[in-house]
């Protein structure tokens, strides 16, 4: 298997570069709701970085290293639009793609017969700043983990490419940090071990690790030993999950159809939480005893993975489109998927 590892570059301050080029060139943070008081950082640029501001740091702390930086308040919906573009852009070069955030794409290109993976990086970051003008990195590895940390070592704006007899040089040299989803707790408990690069972890006695990080020890000393089973989950095929059923007897009533529509929230959740989504839009839909048919959609400001918040949020859509004809058939379906991110697990 081979994976192409897309991540964009400061993706939130590069989208506000875009749409505001005079704010390009000098130090910029993308903050949350609460601004200047009582914002985080969501983003920033490389010029704010070199000056030590990282994304998750208050504001706050931020102004007093650079009083005068250019604070922008973060911008959702915009930047969920350029992500959109990115990755119907991205989903040209391969029928296997997971979306693995906003910002972040893995392609399997192994069975796609692109056989100059330099040229293809190269199209495809080319491409991107074609259709978006935003920078990106993009790694290459036998495994979606491997990319992604190859990724991470090529930042910003730059392609690496890892053979698989590069792969042990690559890895063991690297602090354990480097592996996604070792926090820096799971790092400390290492450490105490005397682990502190992936070198250590692929020597390390199995029992000794398994003390120190419990079930993730497996899938650590695999990586460690160069083994990166990690999978594809497509999403591209799944833009969106939906449900939809006839009603035994065509009703105007929601209440009636009220075990329907939850026969029909459980099943898409089960869908959902086997591809491990977060939903953010739901729709719903209503075929009337005419034939005709409408839809009525609403986007949350969170996305999640609750069924109380779905099964609510549906049943007031349909309400409204029930007011007045009868309905025969009603759908219930979800879009705008963000993954859920994994505490102790790799991805
Ligand atoms: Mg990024």
């Amino acid at each position: 298997m081979r994976i192409l590892f897309v991540d964009m570059d400061y993706f939130y301050a590069a989208c506000e570069e875009v749409r505001h080029p005079e704010l390009k060139g000098k130090p910029l943070l993308v903050s949350s709701p609460g601004g200047k008081s009582r914002g985080v950082v969501e983003s920033c640029n490389y010029e704010a970085r070199r000056l030590g501001i990282k994304s998750a740091m208050p504001v706050m702390d931020a102004l007093k290293i650079k009083p005068d930086i250019q604070c922008v308040q973060a911008d959702h919906d915009y930047y969920d639009e350029q992500s959109g573009r990115i990755m119907a852009f991205l989903k040209t070069f391969t029928t296997r793609m997971e979306v693995i955030s906003v910002d972040e794409a893995a392609l399997d290109i192994g069975s796609m017969g692109h056989d100059d993976e330099s040229m293809l990086a190269n199209k495809i970051k080319d491409g991107i700043f074609n259709e978006v003008g935003l920078p990106c990195t993009i790694g290459i590895s036998k495994g979606k983990i491997l990319a992604k940390m190859v990724c991470d070592s090529a930042k910003p704006n730059g392609i690496k490419i890892l053979e698989d007899d590069e792969i042990r040089g690559f890895l063991w040299s690297r602090s354990v940090e480097d592996i996604p989803g070792v926090g820096r707790k799971t790092a400390e408990r290492l450490g105490k071990r005397g682990i502190r690069t992936i070198g250590d972890l692929s020597r390390v006695n199995p029992v000794v690790l398994r003390d120190a990080v419990g079930s993730f020890s497996k899938e650590l000393h695999d990586l460690a030993s160069g083994i990166d089973n990690s999978v594809i989950i497509e999403h591209c095929e799944t833009l969106s999950i939906g449900r939809e059923r006839t009603l035994e007897n065509p009703t105007s009533d929601i209440d009636r159809a009220s075990d329907t529509l939850k026969a029909l929230v459980g099943e898409v959740m089960d869908d959902l939480d086997k591809h491990q989504f977060l939903l953010k839009t739901i729709t719903a839909k209503v075929k009337y005893t005419d034939f005709s048919d409408r839809i009525h959609s609403k986007s949350l400001s969170h996305p999640t993975d609750s069924r109380d918040v779905l099964l609510r949020e549906a049943t007031s859509l349909l309400k409204d489109l029930m007011s007045s004809k009868k309905a025969r058939k009603i759908g219930v379906r979800v879009s705008s998927f963000t993954g859920k991110s994994k505490q102790k697990k790799l991805f």
